[in-house]
């Protein structure tokens, strides 16, 4: 059985003493869900280390939304996957369309934020997915390929076992417009392919999460999909009612 996870991408929203708030309000309910689903939130920076207390022990985990690609050093403004693993934070987020858009991260700067988090004991949620265009010119296919192979490729079988994939499409991020389900579970069974090319069997063990409008309406179809393993929210993982909800949706 594969984990199912859905995991809280807060983007730049909530001050931090609201944000611990949020925190607690999740872990209150988490009961509501099957233990066997991983919750995870993913606050911004500033407020990673009082989340990580807020959370501890109630079965809630705490991940970030980026870390430099080097080790330390004199990177003005960047935060080390060392110091994320030094609050207790245990996922990153990593490959983000927003990243990849506006703050221009490419494969080569993912290989390495990859190999930073694995080095620090950090799980990696890998994004990928395409452009509206990409999609319209039916190139979504190529595209994800690509976004896994230039990157997840360089892995090794050991640091792949522990990855988490998320297939964003980037039209349905903060759009409403969510993929259908049979759009997602197309690109899911297409990426679980392309990892299986790779790293064979050890392919149907990743967990690989839908992100782009999902919400408790929709969750439901989504999850019900063979290949969708859980989501990657935004919008939704700000109020905990629907993060919990979309929690219960498996
Ligand atoms: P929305 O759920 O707001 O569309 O955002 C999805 C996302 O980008 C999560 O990483």
């Amino acid at each position: 059985m594969r984990k199912k996870i859905v995991a809280g991408n807060w983007k730049m929203n909530t001050l931090p003493a609201e944000g611990v708030e949020l925190a607690k309000a999740v872990a209150a309910r988490r009961h509501e869900t099957d233990s066997s689903v991983e919750l995870i939130v993913c606050p911004p920076f500033t407020h990673l280390s009082e989340v990580v207390k807020a959370t501890r022990g109630k079965g809630v985990a705490v991940g970030a939304q980026n870390c430099a690609a080097e080790e330390k050093g004199a990177y003005t403004g960047e935060v080390s996957a060392a110091m994320l693993a030094a609050l207790g934070v245990e996922y990153v987020i990593l490959g983000h369309s927003e990243r990849r858009e506006y703050y221009g991260e490419t494969s080569a700067t993912l290989n390495r934020k990859l190999a930073m988090a694995y080095t620090n004991n950090l799980i990696p949620i890998y994004c990928v997915g395409e452009k509206l265009e990409e999609r319209e010119a039916g190139r979504h296919f190529d595209i994800v390929g690509a976004q896994l192979r230039e990157v997840v490729y360089n892995l090794t079988p050991e640091q792949f076992t522990s990855l988490v994939v998320a297939y964003e499409p980037v039209w349905a991020i903060g759009t409403g417009k969510t993929a259908t389900s049979e759009q997602a579970e197309e690109m899911h069974a297409h990426i679980r392919r392309t990892l299986a090319e790779k790293f064979g069997a050890a392919a149907d063990a990743t967990p690989i999460l839908y992100g782009g409008s999902c919400k408790p309406s929709n969750a439901q179809e989504l999850f019900a999909k063979p290949d969708v393993d859980g989501g990657l929210i935004g919008g939704a993982a700000l109020e905990a009612d629907s993060f919990i909800r979309i929690g219960q949706s498996f």
